[in-house]
């Protein structure tokens, strides 16, 4: 357990994003993680193109012509061809966020950064060489290459910006921001290419080589060292997946090495084979396809699997899900981007591992004659079983090995994918209570919202629930998914009766659990939709009041909705509220407004208009959270307020705290005088009771009375109250 444990701690703390590195990796990561859309659209036009099923290919042939791969080749050549640039763009994109979040003086157009480092690739790509120049180098086999420079001129960029001497201001007139913006950043740009070229020109003079080349030499130099088959497939798959791991596609950049390699082996075996001689070579690329590279890089259907049966996080299962079909024609691009497994260190051992533990399974297999040596060449692109089927020309043993790799695969990465929820599920936390003190804060940012503009893991968050809470109450107006009122019960001391509930909206999300009421007004405010879900909260308390009508409670029961600063700013809203009334016939006083408190300090307010007119349409007034902030009883008398609500920072400490009970006196004494109720929130124990009842108060709401309760209960308890 220790060693686990420590291994543990370790890769969860190499995955947070504090520790040194963390905002580089995250910058990175979300590089890749931008060209999603790009990667998939050039895994769409692989799969289109090379669908291993000779009745499609021919059938695609008669349909569209000789030439109709060249669809799917102009895709690729836009996207998977040229992935090193939108990758660059995009984390050099993340850096210069970065930056503005931790200088908000100093803000840069990460637009820009990202072109600054966009020219510095071209400065630093061969145009031709062996390789292919140019057109080889955008694609995978010179990702790493593009990331050492994202990182490299984006950080020179971003360090010259802060210099004071190297800022030219203009100041434009009217709103044009581009301007500024663009000569702010006019000598820094120039200096980084200017440094980056002077530096790459130095370089190329001591190496006589490009970065390019110079990399992928260092990559190759191994395989000139060891000669034996077994070694050089374990060395192989070893560099190629930590390559992967960097962002580099290393079957690509060690394809010559394949075919020479490994191609030969298969030559040898046939020959010996056709001598009616032993086998020389056992790793040949038919066991590496076939066996090992199920999938893809990384073995990874075992961890599309590993994710399908062992990830608690929804959003792992869709990406895996996603990546399922591609998956099987072994392509795993979505999944390396979309996970991420780049620079994604929980990921890295067992994307190493399990190719050396298949390898090892599959070598032991044949060696032992378990598994006739693999002779049929197949596409690379057949599924596997498939494939396991055909390379060992028709042996199910074929078979039943690529079912054993997969499953000693699935049980590698189950721990990690475990790990990784841990990870993704702790951060999901902090998040979320960021986004609760923010949502309960009354502050905005300087853009006019509370969270939805963030650019950090919390406006990420508070997007996605935006979106989703949007989407259930646009599409599914009458049952919005997931969406749901709780009521809590506001009792007369003296009789025990219930006089009110109020209700409180619920949000159940898919993934992300219970999602408190406060973010969901915070966000729908930020979004400006809190109109709808007004509306939705109030329809749905009017039809299930109406229902506890029909099931016989009084009609002095009143169900309050507590509505936000927003919502008292829209004209229609009496207007809504008349036709919700009508729709589910309710008589005006069987229904209530809560305002909280801060909206009802300003008497000029337009909102105080259209309170006047609910209040004068029958509607029971409620201000809400009284003695939480600037209480001023003297607006009062310019409200039509019907009940106050005393709240917690007062009741909470009431028995204890001296202060608290004179300033409820008082409260008591005024609202006598006005002809205004006063319910009391958040009684949690009896001695509260006592003592405010002594201080006349008599109507109370709390955990002692109850929870919220869902709309049965609720019904199930006035009726044994009120009976
Ligand atoms: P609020 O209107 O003051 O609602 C009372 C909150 O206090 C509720 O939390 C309730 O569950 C909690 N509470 C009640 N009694 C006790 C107690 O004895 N102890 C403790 N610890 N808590 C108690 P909830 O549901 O999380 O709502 C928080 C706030 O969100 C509400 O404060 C209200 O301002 C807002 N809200 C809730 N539903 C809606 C809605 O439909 N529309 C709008 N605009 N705001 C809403
Ligand atoms: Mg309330
Ligand atoms: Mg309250």
């Amino acid at each position: 357990m220790g060693i686990i444990g420590f291994l543990t701690d370790k890769l969860r703390q190499l995955a947070a994003p504090d520790w040194a590195f963390g905002p580089t990796l995250i910058a990175v990561r979300n590089g890749f993680l931008l060209c999603l859309p790009v990667v998939a659209a050039g895994v769409l036009a692989v799969l289109v193109n090379n669908l291993p099923i000779p009745w499609y290919q021919e059938a695609m042939t008669q349909l569209f012509g000789e030439n109709w791969k060249n669809f799917g080749g102009l895709v690729w050549q836009g996207t998977l061809g040229i992935i090193t640039i939108p990758t660059l763009a995009g984390t050099s994109y993340h850096m210069a966020m970065q930056h503005n979040h931790a200088h908000p003086l100093q803000t840069v157009n990460p637009t820009i950064a990202s072109m600054v480092a966009i020219a510095a690739l071209f400065i630093i790509i061969p145009m031709q060489d062996s390789y292919g120049g140019l057109t080889y180098w955008l694609t995978t086999s010179g990702l790493f290459v593009a990331i050492i420079v994202a990182l490299t001129s984006t950080r020179l960029f971003l360090w010259l910006v802060g210099s004071e001497r190297l800022r030219i201001r203009i100041y434009s007139e009217g709103l044009d921001t581009a301007i500024p913006q663009a000569f702010f950043c006019l000598l820094p740009g120039i200096l980084t290419l200017l440094i980056f070229a002077l530096l790459y020109g130095i370089f190329f003079r001591l190496t006589g080589n490009s970065l390019h080349q110079f990399v992928h030499d260092c990559i190759l130099y191994p395989f000139g060292i060891i000669q034996n088959n077994i070694n050089t497939g374990a060395v192989y798959l070893f560099i190629t997946h930590l390559l992967w791991f960097f962002g580099i596609h290393g079957p690509n950049i060690l394809d010559p090495l394949t075919h020479g390699m490994f191609d030969t082996a298969l030559q040898a075996n046939r020959v010996a084979e056709a001598a009616g001689q032993p086998l020389p070579h056992l790793i040949t690329k038919q066991v590496l396809d076939v066996f090992v590279s199920m999938g893809g890089s990384g073995s990874s259907l075992c961890l599309i699997i590993a994710l399908l049966v062992g990830s608690k996080n929804n959003n792992s299962r869709r990406l895996a899900k996603i990546s399922l079909v591609p998956g099987m024609f072994n392509i795993n691009e979505i999944l390396l981007f979309g996970l991420p497994i780049i620079l994604n260190p929980i990921f890295l051992i067992p994307f190493i591992c399990v190719p050396l533990a298949l390898m090892a399974s599959s070598a032991l297999a044949i060696h032992f004659g378990l598994v006739p040596y693999p002779m049929q060449v197949v596409e690379w692109t057949t599924p596997p079983l498939l494939g396991g089927f055909a390379t060992t020309r028709g042996s199910p043993a074929g078979i039943v090995l690529q079912l054993f790799n997969l499953a000693i695969g699935t049980l590698i990465y189950l721990p990690f994918v475990r790990i990784s929820d841990d990870v993704k599920t702790e951060r999901q936390k902090k998040a979320m209570s960021k986004l609760m003190d923010i949502a309960c804060n009354n502050q905005v940012g300087p853009g006019g919202k509370k969270c939805l503009d963030r650019d950090d893991e919390v406006g990420v968050l508070a997007r996605v629930l935006a979106y989703d809470l949007q989407t259930a109450l646009t599409r599914h107006h009458e049952d919005a998914a997931g969406l749901f009122l709780e009521y809590q019960p506001q009792v007369d001391s003296k009789s025990g009766r219930v006089m009110g509930m109020e209700a409180l909206v619920r949000w159940r999300h898919p993934s992300y659990g219970n999602i408190p009421a406060p973010i969901l007004v915070a966000i729908a405010e930020d979004g400006d939709f809190i109109d709808d879900l007004g509306l939705w909260v109030l329809r749905t308390a009017c039809k299930e009041r109406a229902r506890w009508h029909e099931a016989g409670i009084d009609a002095d029961l009143k169900t309050s909705v507590n509505a936000s600063v927003r919502q008292l700013m829209n004209n229609r809203l009496p207007k809504v509220i008349q036709s919700c009334l009508e729709e589910y016939r309710l008589k005006p006083g069987m229904m209530g407004i809560e305002v909280t408190e801060s909206v009802a300090i300003d008497p000029e307010a337009p909102h105080t208009r259209i309170l006047q007119q609910i209040h004068d349409m029958g509607l029971v007034i409620s201000i809400d959270d009284f003695g939480a902030g600037h209480s001023s009883l003297i607006y009062l008398k310019y409200f039509p307020v019907d009940i106050l609500k005393i709240d917690q920072a007062l009741s909470r400490d009431v028995v204890h705290n001296k202060v608290c009970s004179e300033v409820i006196t008082t409260i008591v004494e005024l609202c006598r005088s006005l002809d205004i109720k006063i319910v009391v929130e958040y009684i949690e124990n009896r001695e509260q009771i006592e003592v405010l009842q002594d201080l006349g108060c008599y109507i109370f709401q709390g955990y002692f009375y109850n929870k919220p309760l869902g709309d049965e209960q609720a019904l199930a308890y006035i009726q044994s109250m009120n009976e």
